[in-house]
């Protein structure tokens, strides 16, 4: 099972909703945990892999700093 979360944002893909969802990290630190629990007593459990990945805002917010225009906005400073 393979878990896609974005730790910056704490949000989580849903398959079943084909969105992200908000998901707090203690809840996915809770999964692991009882994944890895469920394996040590059980070694044909399935392994929960949880892939670090940027998220809807993420590509949001990375669009503006992507752009040239902010890089001079710093430089206007010099005026008297
Ligand atoms: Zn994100």
């Amino acid at each position: 099972m393979v878990l896609r979360y974005c730790r910056r944002h704490e949000r989580r893909w849903s398959f079943t909703q084909q969105g992200w969802v908000a998901f707090p990290a203690e809840k996915i630190q809770a999964i692991q945990a009882y994944a890895a629990r469920l394996r040590a007593i059980d070694p044909e459990a399935p392994a929960l892999l949880v892939r670090d990945i940027g998220c809807d805002v993420c590509a949001a917010t990375s669009w503006p700093l992507a752009q040239p225009h902010g890089a001079t906005n710093g430089r206007h400073r010099r005026e008297p």
